[in-house]
């Protein structure tokens, strides 16, 4: 929460019996948002939260839900999602396996459950390896402008080799 500069407050877990990792905004609270994960789940859950904190990230940026996917493009926000996984472990969590962080990572969910586009594993592999490893210039920008810098210069590499499969 603190690498993601989430205030106190913002974000409620809860416990969802059979369910799947899921992020999103209180109707009847505009400073509130859920973040839901199943309560089968007893370890590898830290990396699925990351991802669903990161959503909480871009959801607060954009200000609502709506406003953070007006064309539905769940890919892009899915792989930035998954980028800013791997700079919260780079930044907080050094001390964890990163390959286990990484495989648990892929347990996660959907912010829109009827939706499930997060990318291809390959491309989730991409993305967050570029937050894990913080190669320059990431090293020196703070986290939001490194998202603004991912989707600007890194995505659309990812895209290149995605659509040539
Ligand atoms: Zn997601």
């Amino acid at each position: 929460m603190r690498t993601f500069e989430i205030p106190n407050g913002i974000v409620i877990f809860q416990s969802c019996p059979g369910g799947q990792f899921h992020t999103l905004p209180d109707s009847t609270n505009p400073n509130r948002i859920f973040v839901r994960y199943p309560s089968q789940v007893r370890r590898g859950f830290l990396a699925p939260i990351a991802h669903e904190l990161a959503h909480v990230v871009q959801i607060r940026r954009a200000g609502s839900l709506m406003a953070l996917d007006p064309v539905n493009n769940h890919r892009r926000i899915e792989l930035g999602a998954d980028f800013l996984a791997g700079l919260a472990f780079n930044i907080s969590l050094p001390q964890l396996d990163g390959d286990d962080f990484e495989t648990s990572l892929f347990l996660v969910g959907s912010y829109v459950p009827q939706i499930n586009d997060h990318g291809t594993p390959d491309d989730r592999t991409i993305a967050f390896r570029m937050g894990r490893f913080r190669a320059p210039p990431y090293s020196d920008l703070p986290l939001l402008e490194s998202l603004d810098y991912f989707y600007d210069n890194h995505l659309p590499t990812i895209r290149r080799q995605g659509s040539t499969r």
